[in-house]
């Protein structure tokens, strides 16, 4: 039987509108045979996910979407596999939650510069449990009227590189690697095609990374084969998901970037 994967998905616990449960039901209503759960920097929503795996007949991947820092900017780092329940992992991820929170601050300071004045604490409800981020303190400024869109948050003020962003995660590319590597989860780059140089991959092979995410909303047709090309090429594991963050990026992306289960089976046997 042809089974399809979606292998980058959002819950509440990151920047996702939807619950790990909701994320489940939609899977299967979608007719998705196999998800993995990356949220940012957070583990914590694939208890409940797995918890109602079997009742959607939906297979669960415990993955994570870390972020790590180059050059001032953000480099996303996906781990399949990790042990989710690893303590030692999961102690490191609440301090890197603790240092977004930080940062939550430091950009409602730079915000205020310009005029946005909110309080920290919304960001915090907005974000609830788990990992707060630009999309959070994104939607705040237009519940409180600053933006229009999301969109217009992120390309005036807190995208990368602009006035109010502040960079600041706790972990080099290398470190992120190595923190998956010890949660005995496979690295792939998430996204290469929204942020890096070729070089950069080739870099980060040195430091155990296995894979790229080919498959992605953000890589156009052209994209998408030259990363094909590379993976093959340089023998590389290859995935790709929606990134879907629910209705946080608009629409419900989950579903639109399929993976046939071939390329689940190829992450299985790169286990170790
Ligand atoms: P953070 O982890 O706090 O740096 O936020 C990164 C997240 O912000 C991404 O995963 C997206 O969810 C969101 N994001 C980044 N750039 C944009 C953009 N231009 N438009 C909408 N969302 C964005
Ligand atoms: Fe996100
Ligand atoms: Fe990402
Ligand atoms: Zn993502």
């Amino acid at each position: 039987m042809l089974q399809n994967a979606d292998l980058h998905v959002h819950t509440t616990l990151s920047d996702g509108t939807f619950s790990p449960r909701e994320v489940m039901a939609y899977a299967s209503q979608i007719g998705l045979d196999c998800i993995a759960i990356c949220d940012h920097d957070v583990v914590a929503g694939i208890k409940s996910a797995v918890e109602v795996s079997e009742k959607y007949r939906v297979e669960v991947i415990p993955g994570i979407e870390m972020t790590a820092e180059t050059h001032g900017r953000e480099v996303h780092i996906l781990g399949f596999f990790v042990d989710w329940q690893d303590q030692a992992f999961i102690e490191r991820l609440q301090q890197l939650c603790q240092q977004r929170k930080e940062r939550i601050y430091e950009m409602v300071d730079k915000l205020k510069g310009v005029g946005i004045r909110l309080y920290p604490i919304d960001v915090f409800r907005a974000s609830g449990a788990g990992s707060v981020g630009r999309l959070h303190l994104a939607t705040v400024m237009q519940q409180k009227g600053y933006v229009r869109t999301i969109r217009e948050a992120f390309t005036k003020y807190i995208g990368d590189g602009k006035p109010c962003y502040v960079a600041k995660f706790g972990l080099t590319p290398e470190e992120a690697i190595k923190e998956i590597i010890r949660a005995k989860g496979i690295p792939v780059l998430a996204h290469p095609g929204i942020m890096l140089n070729d070089d950069a991959i080739f870099e980060y092979l040195e430091y155990g990374l296995r894979g790229i995410e080919v498959y992605h909303p953000e890589h156009a047709r052209a994209k998408v084969r030259h990363y094909e090309t590379l993976a093959e090429k340089h023998n590389l594991l290859i995935t790709g998901g929606s990134d879907c963050h629910g209705f946080g990026k608009g629409r419900i992306l989950m579903g639109s970037i399929i993976v046939s289960y071939g390329l689940v089976e190829k992450l299985k046997n790169a286990r170790r």
